[in-house]
């Protein structure tokens, strides 16, 4: 499944050029062109799922087998001594490619960067419990899928 005028459809299909780094029959992986560190990775389903919520299971297991590959190549080729996986999901939280990835990053001691920021939101009386036992609720009622 492709979808026009998406950038990543375009590059897995080979129709836009990129640093291609590995593949698996249904998921690549290419380095990010405006990199936050060097090697910064993403990979990509071969088909088309706008975001995390729409893509299959099996198919979002192969994108997190392959994102941990990336990872220990980050380990043995840059010498990266650590990694974040990021996915962002709807334009809110950063979604820019609408074709649905996970960001590969290499870091190292005192890069400086910060995926979670320092500045941390906080409950007030029961409002960690009261959204505890609502989410709790709905994930239940969520069953498997
Ligand atoms: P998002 O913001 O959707 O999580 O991430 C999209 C990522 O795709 C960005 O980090 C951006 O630099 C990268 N990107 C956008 N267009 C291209 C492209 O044409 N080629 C490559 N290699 N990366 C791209
Ligand atoms: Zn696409």
């Amino acid at each position: 499944m492709t979808k026009e005028n998406c950038i990543f459809c375009q590059i897995v299909s080979g129709k836009l050029p990129a640093m291609h780094i590995y593949e698996t029959p249904r998921v690549v992986a290419f380095l990010d062109v405006l990199p936050v560190q060097l090697g910064h990775a993403l990979v990509v389903s071969k088909s088309h799922f706008d975001n995390l919520l729409d893509l299959p299971d099996d198919l979002f297991l192969e994108m997190s087998q392959v994102s941990r590959k990336v990872a220990k190549a980050f380990q043995q080729v840059l010498g990266a001594q650590g990694f974040n996986l990021v996915m962002n999901n709807y334009e809110v939280a950063g979604q820019t490619v609408f074709h649905t990835h996970i960001h590969v990053i290499p870091r190292y001691a005192d890069d400086g960067m910060r995926i979670i920021p320092q500045e941390k939101k906080k409950y007030e009386g029961e409002g960690m419990a009261q959204m505890g036992r609502q989410l709790s609720e709905a994930l239940v009622n969520l069953g498997g899928g």
